[in-house]
């Protein structure tokens, strides 16, 4: 039996879209007890075709940016034979859409129920517009059963920033409207929430889940030492999603071990929503074929890969109404597999290889930073804060002890030796104590 609950049915007065037709196949998976999680693969392909074609119909009546772009491809009506032919659709850059709140809309602005906008570190935000259907009807028709084991019997602390982007609102909604959780809304480091604060909020109400960026976990637990709230008895949590920044999995062990439950990752966006959930095995993310459709294309010529090819990660959002994503050049880079999982899923796995933009160039490689990190956080005398600094071929790593008794020398000795037998690259090392502690998005590579 289950009993997680989807209790909460929003319907949207004389409302009708493009996506009402997936109400009939959302309906039909529920009267058979299903998912769309373990469907067989073509009955998840026959769905993308219809869902990328609605799409398509519906962003060609509604939107001239997008009608556009299609026309120029040569398309005479918004429609493709085969998800092959999906290819043959324009991709969208961010640039194009950066600053321009109306360019991808495709309602009248007065059905825009909510705005958020990308934290976008560098130059102008992009605004995505949702309407309420968009955020209470149609982004909770799939159901992920078999990934999400929350009830309303938990708990949930959101510790994600409430401000502008999607992550806590969204998280908010997902936990609620879906799963009928109790939710504490901490945010992240918010005027009205500081760390000691949302602890304690956290063992008065004896949170069972906790939802927040990689840096926030290890902040909240290296804090709850100080203000003396013992982690395992106060706050005993059943499970840590974790959103917003990428990780290794070296990294989620070291949490999972300091919080003592299981610890996930959630991959999405503040553009594209959910992407990809990781399963118990944590062999990659699952992706949320109900959601999304995902492609991996060359960054270079843009042409798609076949699976186990490492490229760019273009998103097509299926169920979005206000602003859909149609090609969306993510700026991730990824590699998608069939699912082969032991959980039984057949939602293809997605390996997440950071952003393009951020990958280190050492001599004639590329090293992602999160397989720099992998191996660093192998070696348990290492904090869980450091610094990546590359200047001139050089790699610098800046480190934390973490409850050793070894020397500084004598760790920094050990990392060097550790990341020449595991990476290949010779490293220079300094062992700090005062690597800054972040609210925001933890920056930990700079070049
Ligand atoms: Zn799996």
């Amino acid at each position: 039996m289950k009993i997680q609950t989807h209790k909460m049915t929003v319907s949207i007065d004389e409302h009708s879209s493009h996506l009402e037709q997936f109400k009939d196949f959302y309906k039909r998976l529920d009267d058979e007890g299903k998912t769309i999680e373990k469907l067989p693969r073509h009955e998840i392909d026959d769905y993308h075709l219809k869902a990328v074609n609605a799409a398509l119909g519906h962003v060609w009546e509604h939107n001239e940016y997008y009608r556009s772009l299609l026309e120029e491809a040569g398309f005479q009506k918004p429609e493709i034979d085969s998800l092959e032919q999906l290819s043959t659709v324009p991709m969208l850059k961010k640039d194009v859409i950066r600053g321009d709140k109306e360019k991808l809309l495709c309602v009248e602005p007065k059905e825009i129920g909510q705005v958020h906008l990308t934290s976008g570190t560098s130059g102008k935000p992009i605004y995505t517009a949702y309407t309420l259907a968009d955020q209470y009807v149609y982004d909770l028709l799939p159901k992920y059963l078999e990934l999400f084991k929350e009830t309303e019997a938990d708990v949930t602390a959101i510790a994600l920033p409430y401000e502008f982007a999607l992550p806590g609102l969204g998280f908010q909604r997902l936990f609620q409207f879906a799963f009928g959780t109790t939710v504490l809304s901490l945010g992240k480091g918010g005027y009205m929430a500081p760390v000691d604060k949302s602890l304690e909020l956290m063992k008065e109400y004896q949170a069972t889940v906790l939802t927040t960026t990689p840096s926030y976990a290890a902040l909240l637990a290296e804090e709850s030492e100080k203000v003396g709230i013992k982690i395992g008895e106060d706050i005993q949590l059943k499970k840590i999603w974790l959103t917003g920044e990428g990780c290794s999995p070296a990294f989620r062990e070291r949490l999972e071990k300091w919080w003592g439950c299981e610890v996930s990752f959630f991959y999405g966006s503040t553009e594209c929503g959910v992407i990809g959930v990781e399963c118990s095995r944590h062999k990659g993310y699952h992706i949320m074929e109900g959601h999304v459709k995902v492609e991996i294309v060359d960054p270079a010529s843009g042409e798609v890969l076949p699976h186990g090819k490492t490229g760019e990660i273009v998103v097509t959002t299926l169920l979005r109404e206000g602003m859909p994503m149609v090609r969306y050049r993510t700026g991730d880079l990824g590699n998608l597999q069939q699912s082969h999982c032991d959980c039984g899923l057949t939602m293809d796995v997605l390996q997440l290889r950071g952003r393009m933009e951020h990958m280190l160039r050492i001599g004639k490689e590329d090293y992602s930073p999160f397989m720099i990190e992998h191996f660093l956080m192998e070696i348990p005398d290492v904090g869980l804060w450091y610094h990546l600094k590359l200047e001139k071929d050089v790699l610098t790593i800046e480190a934390e002890k973490f409850r050793t008794t070894l020397s500084d020398q004598e760790l920094a000795e050990k990392i060097q030796k550790h990341m020449a037998d595991r990476v290949g690259i010779l490293c220079e090392v300094v062992i700090r104590d005062d690597i800054p502690r972040t609210f925001g998005k933890a920056t930990r590579v700079f070049v």
